[in-house]
């Protein structure tokens, strides 16, 4: 932790975090990813601001009554406070490094702020390839290319891992016995990365990509250049499009049982999904949760056969099937409300519950490139055997490219192939 950040209990907050002009404050919980992800950047920017403005974090499993209090319900969360009132956004879930400066200088003097932007000058990398995410894909195209002696960059806005790093056991990855915690896999094929020598942006806003002139600039002030880009930014929770979905994300709907299941010892919990991560995530989360309630679209459940038994067999798991869910609502701090309809009937029920967690398939992470690439059908990139992509030195390999399987061995022999692929063309 920096120097310029001070660790607080809840006793402290008054005295501390009221009494200072301006303070941020930041809720984390052990085992987050996105809580890491935070770290870096919150360490980054208290020696930046931290003479004017006085940061903190606070334990937020360890100081539970205050978080209720401040209506601090997902981790991380950040709170911005001037003179003792809270002021700007409620940062909270996968937090841009540009979205805590906005707040940050909304706290200040806008000449002060001014000064301190000025301090951060913006500067150019160079680099034979660099690689637009760090998931199973992203890194092991870095292990290759770092054991090849190529000059390679791997650049993620969270940390390295990608979906592995919030799986809480992987049982499928061949070389272990024993099912591993994801986050081990994930720290495992960081490490073996970086010590074949390749430079890793974590936690990083990707400000822009130009795939044409491959550059890629990184917080607004790094512009990363390179001859070859491998594009290994994998897909993301599919949103339902539900009322309320976005409004309540982090604070009251989750989509990472990894993450949030914990919050949930001894309460109710709602899942939308029947497919494999549902039907898996429930079982984790039926750890710490008393119910469940599986609201799922269609009359069976899609998940692998050893799933449903394990989910038919689980007392604390119940089951609501052809029901889709229409609004989504929160009660007070803690609770929220499920407005479901039956499908067949199209009559409407309200199911109250303490968090909802959504599992409804995936799509691909290509907001960055609009247009670029030839895509298939359902908006996936295509590429040869090689995987090289319809852009000139621009690859693509895991489970942003055309596939049948999606998996974390599937995904490290796609980035496999693309290093080696480009090794060879380099020379
Ligand atoms: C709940 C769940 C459980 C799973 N369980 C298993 C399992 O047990 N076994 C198994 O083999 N597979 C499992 N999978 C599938 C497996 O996790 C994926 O197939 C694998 O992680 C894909 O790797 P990837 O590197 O292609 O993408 P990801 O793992 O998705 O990584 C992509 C990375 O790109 C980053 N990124 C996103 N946008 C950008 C951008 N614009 N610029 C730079 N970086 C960006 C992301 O932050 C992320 O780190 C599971 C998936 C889920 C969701």
């Amino acid at each position: 932790m920096g120097e310029k950040i001070k660790e607080i209990n809840a006793g402290d907050f008054e005295k501390e975090v009221l009494k200072a002009e301006f303070a941020v404050l930041d809720f984390y919980s052990t085992e987050c990813p996105p809580c890491e992800a935070l770290a870096a950047k919150y360490d980054a920017l208290s020696l930046l601001y931290g003479d004017d403005i006085k940061f903190f974090k606070i334990f937020r499993q360890g100081n539970k009554e205050l978080a209720q209090k401040l209506e601090v319900s997902g981790s991380p969360t950040l709170l911005f406070y001037k003179n003792g009132k809270i002021t700007g956004e409620k940062l909270t879930g996968g937090i841009k490094r540009s979205d805590i400066i906005k707040n940050l200088e909304n706290l200040i003097p806008f000449d002060k702020a001014k000064a301190i932007r000025d301090r951060t000058k913006p500067f150019e990398t160079k680099c034979s390839v660099a690689i637009l995410g760090g998931g199973p894909a992203g890194l092991t195209a870095g292990l290759y290319l770092g054991q090849a002696h190529i000059d390679t960059i791997i650049i993620d806005p969270a940390l390295p891992g990608g979906y592995m790093a919030t799986t809480h056991q992987v049982s499928n990855y061949p070389g272990f016995i024993e099912p591993q915690p994801g986050y081990m896999l994930a720290h495992y094929m960081g490490e073996q990365a970086k010590s074949a020598g390749v430079n890793l942006r974590v936690a990083v806003d990707v400000t822009s990509v130009d795939l044409d002139k491959k550059e890629i600039v990184v917080d607004g002030i790094e512009t990363i250049r390179a001859d070859k880009i491998i594009v290994a930014t994998g897909s993301s929770p599919r949103p339902l499009g539900v009322t309320g979905e976005k409004e309540y994300r982090g604070n009251g709907i989750s989509y990472c049982a990894t993450c949030d299941a914990k919050y949930f010892e001894g309460k109710d919990v709602v899942v939308i999904g029947g497919g494999n991560s549902a039907i898996e995530e429930s079982l984790f989360i039926a750890k710490f949760a008393k119910s469940i309630t599986i609201v799922h679209q269609f009359a069976e459940l899609q998940a692998n056969k050893e799933a449903q038994k394990k989910a038919f067999a689980e007392k604390k798991i119940t089951f609501m099937f052809e029901h889709e869910p229409r609004v989504f609502k929160r009660h007070g701090n803690m609770d929220m409300e499920v407005e479901v309809e039956e499908l067949k009937t199209g009559l409407r029920k309200n199911l109250r519950t303490n968090g909802i967690f959504i599992f409804a398939g995936f799509l691909p992470n290509i907001s960055m490139f609009p247009d670029k690439f030839k895509l298939d059908k359902w908006g996936y990139i295509e590429t040869d055997s090689d995987m090289r992509t319809s852009v000139k030195d621009v690859y693509a390999s895991g489970d942003i490219r055309t596939k049948a399987y999606r998996q974390i061995t599937t995904a490290v022999a796609d980035g496999t192939i693309a290093a080696i692929a480009i090794s060879k063309e380099l020379g």
